[in-house]
């Protein structure tokens, strides 16, 4: 099923990501963290395409098993920063015969260890080129796309942010999942502004628990991401006292408030990233009481 014709039917719901393990000999573990998760009944579970250092080679085979496997109605990130029309093909034709009908189209960024024989393909440059390409070709698809309530990094000002974003919706992106954010107030003000301009798709906010000070620091400083100076302050405070475990406690009481708050407060459902933990996830989902 389509995931935007589930969005319209349930309001209030949670919606999980994973990341592909880079080695294989993870995935037998990570499959019985994922099959914890079915008491949960996410509306769809995202899988990453390369993101973060990780595989891209993983995410269809991935997706498959977590429909075939794991009864899941699952989304494949896909990015076209660098791909040919013929890999982009090979991948949408695989998904289709397992079918897999739902993508998040993302333009990606330039792999670090480019060297100089990687081309950007001026084809494909930004997910607006992959959402036009999937609305030509894979019409039958459901396609999501990205939004960031403190705008993309490289991004000239937040109103032209906001514009790429109603231009990948207007393209054929059926809704917009965001990059994770920890002020609601940002996500409230995002759709607000989105609504101004026109945008009545559903937003749906991405919501990553806090597992450890360094990672932490180092995701935002990737994403452009701030992290209030309350929390800041909690954080450090748990680090100095009990190190990860009790960052963690912080990071999962936050991300569970900030979560409820936003479906008591009109958000269509939650996005979280799960970091690949169920037992996090569980505690977090238990916290909401839906
Ligand atoms: C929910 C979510 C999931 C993600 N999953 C992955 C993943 O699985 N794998 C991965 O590698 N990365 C992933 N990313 C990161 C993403 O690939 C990067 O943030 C990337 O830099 C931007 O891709 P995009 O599709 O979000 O942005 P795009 O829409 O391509 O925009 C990128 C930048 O270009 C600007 N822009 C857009 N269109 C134009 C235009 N026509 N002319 C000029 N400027 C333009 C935008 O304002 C923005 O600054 C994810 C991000 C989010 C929020």
């Amino acid at each position: 099923m389509l995931i935007k014709d589930r969005i319209a039917k349930e309001k209030g719901f949670v919606s999980l990501e994973f990341f592909p393990p880079k080695e294989k000999g993870a995935w037998p573990s990570f499959f019985s963290e994922v099959e914890k998760l079915k008491r949960i009944n996410p509306l769809f579970v995202s899988v990453t395409y390369g993101a973060g250092g990780g595989t891209q080679a993983g995410t269809l085979d991935i997706v498959t098993r977590l429909k075939k496997e794991h009864g899941f109605e699952p989304m494949a990130h896909l990015t076209c920063v660098g791909a040919s029309k013929k890999s982009l093909h090979e991948f949408l034709n695989s998904l289709e015969n397992a079918e897999i009908l739902n993508i998040l189209a993302l333009g990606g960024d330039k792999p670090q260890d480019a060297d100089a024989s990687f081309t950007e393909n001026e084809k494909f440059k930004y997910a607006s080129d992959l959402v036009g390409f999937m609305s030509k070709h894979y019409a039958n698809f459901g396609v999501g796309v990205a939004g960031y309530p403190e705008k993309h990094p490289t991004a000239v000002s937040m109103e032209d942010d906001l514009k790429r974003l109603k231009n990948k919706l207007d393209m054929g992106g059926d809704f917009a999942v965001t990059q994770l954010f920890f002020d609601n107030e940002l996500y409230f003000d995002f759709v607000r502004r989105a609504k101004k301009i026109g945008i009545e798709k559903p937003v749906i906010p991405g919501v990553m628990p806090i597992l450890s000070l360094n990672r932490i620091k180092r995701i935002v400083s990737m994403c452009g991401a701030s992290i209030p100076a309350g929390l800041m302050a909690k954080l450090n405070e748990a680090d100095k006292k009990g190190g990860d475990s009790a960052v963690e406690k912080v990071g999962i009481e936050y991300a569970t408030a900030q979560a409820r708050d936003l479906l008591d407060n009109g958000a269509p459902g939650v996005h979280l990233y799960t970091l690949n933990k169920a037992d996090l996830c569980l505690s977090l989902y238990d916290g909401l009481m839906l």
